[in-house]
């Protein structure tokens, strides 16, 4: 039986393609041009809603990386990426609309390929991969949240950036949560009243991005940009996200005048959350203004803050690391639904959602890539069971031993691993060459 693929942007192209190839029939519904999602301008697949960058190309860059283990994996969307790019310096920018052409053309042209222009309101019976998006029409994200939970889809994504946690000034910050110093979970970053008087001030003259018409939306009191607390006062953010009770700075022995608390993203400790700062700042301008905290002032951003609109499941509460559905295994996820953020990112599961629901139709079992891929290291962060989960990012923080290597060895490890993953893969579906 064909495999039904629902959604045509990046990650149900690529599904679709890994499907394709293994000589197995799909079905491709794309309720574009009949219906566009509020950012979408066209019927083309694939077409890209908004930057026409695919980010950097530099192997010691996650980005970088992640595209050279998508090239091993055999992306369709990075080879034409490639084909139609324009001058862009170290990043990978395309020309969008003869990329979206091109991919159209070549998904169109797979004999094995069925492409049907329609909007699916119901999930279909078979093995099914929803890869709907940030902007899943309303009639299919009711029919998931029916079949998930409503509490495990959300519709909007208040984001917190993430800190390198090898370029925090551990001088400059203590362990320790409030009224119980001995966690290690939170990491303190301390400002004396001066430091803070010049971060308020910075943090409202910031630039920050407009929403756009269908973005706009009533916050949630729990999640308002910190930059909207601000600006009720000098004093709220003292009450709210810089609260400094119930905390002690072991050098002084003192409350600080205000606190922000990193909370710890991994057991390794590579990667910590700013707790309580999502923002409409500018990625620039979060660098600018969150380096005036002390500890963080040659601080990394392993990802920046955000507020926008964005479909997305609780995948590490759904899903296995096959990317199929705990209570129902023969519906996969792939793409940015399920809490990966970026263009290439959601390609990334595209690939992997479409091989492992190629193995659930042979009734092989399937292995995904292992966590020192970057590949392997994004399917992990959404599909292993967590506290507080929000959309992420490839950065190096995720692939396993990242505090104990140098970048050139995980590099090295990742690029090798994929092969012999790749090989291994291939081998279990006697794939043929192309
Ligand atoms: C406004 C906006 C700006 C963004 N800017 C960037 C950026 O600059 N850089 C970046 O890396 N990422 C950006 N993103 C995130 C970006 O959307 C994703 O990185 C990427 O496009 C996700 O790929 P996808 O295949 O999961 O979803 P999409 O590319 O959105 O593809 C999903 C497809 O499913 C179709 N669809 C939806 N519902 C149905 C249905 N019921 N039946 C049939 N078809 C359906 C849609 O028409 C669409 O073609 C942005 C997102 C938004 C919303």
């Amino acid at each position: 039986m064909a495999i039904t693929v629902i959604g045509g942007g990046l990650a149900g192209v690529e599904a679709a393609y890994q499907i394709a190839k293994r000589k197995k029939e799909v079905v491709l519904y794309e309720m574009r041009p009949q219906k566009l999602t509020p950012a979408h301008k066209t019927g083309l697949l694939a077409e890209i809603v908004c930057s026409n960058s695919f980010k950097s190309r530099d192997l010691f860059d996650a980005h970088g990386l992640l595209k050279e283990e998508m090239r091993i994996l055999d992306s369709l969307i990075l080879r034409i990426a490639e084909e139609t790019q324009i001058p862009g310096g170290k990043a990978l920018v395309v020309d969008r609309w003869r990329f979206a052409e091109r991919v159209t053309e070549e998904i169109s042209k797979n004999p094995y390929v069925t492409i049907v222009r329609e909007e699916v309101r119901k999930i279909p019976s078979g093995t099914v991969i929803i890869a709907t998006g940030p902007l899943t029409s309303d009639d299919l994200a009711e029919e998931i949240a029916s079949l998930t939970g409503r509490k495990n889809l959300y519709f909007y994504d208040a984001i917190s950036p993430i800190v390198d946690g090898k370029s925090i000034d551990m001088e400059k910050a203590f362990f320790g949560s409030r009224y119980s110093m001995e966690n290690a979970d939170y990491l303190n970053c301390p400002l004396t009243e001066e430091e803070y008087e010049i971060f308020y001030e910075e943090l409202l003259k910031a630039k920050k991005v407009e929403f756009r018409e269908f973005e706009k939306i009533p916050y949630f009191e729990g999640c308002l940009p910190i930059e909207v607390l601000a600006e009720r006062g000098k004093k709220t953010l003292l009450f709210g996200p810089l609260k400094p009770v119930g905390l002690k700075d072991p050098k002084t022995n003192k409350t600080p005048y205000a606190v922000v608390q990193l909370r710890r993203e991994d057991r390794e400790g590579s990667m910590y959350n700013m707790v309580g700062f999502q923002t409409k700042m500018t990625y620039v301008e979060q660098e600018r203004v969150f380096r005036l905290i002390p500890a963080l002032r040659n601080a990394r951003f392993l990802r920046y803050g955000s507020v926008h609109r964005n479909t997305f499941i609780n995948s590490p509460h759904l899903l296995k690391g096959t990317l199929q559905l705990k209570k129902d295994e023969r519906i996969f996820f792939a793409g940015q639904i399920t809490g990966v953020e970026g263009y290439m990112e959601s390609c990334a599961t595209g690939i992997i959602a479409g091989i492992s629901a190629f193995f659930f139709e042979e009734g092989k079992e399937f292995i995904p890539p292992p966590r020192t891929t970057s590949v392997g290291a994004l399917i992990a962060y959404i599909t292993e069971e967590k506290a507080h989960f929000q959309p992420m990012n490839v950065n190096f923080g995720l692939i396993e031993g990242y505090t104990k290597k140098k970048k050139e060895s995980l590099v090295k490890r990742a690029l090798s691993e994929i092969a012999k993953w790749k090989e291994l893969t291939d081998s279990l579906t006697k794939l043929e060459n192309r």
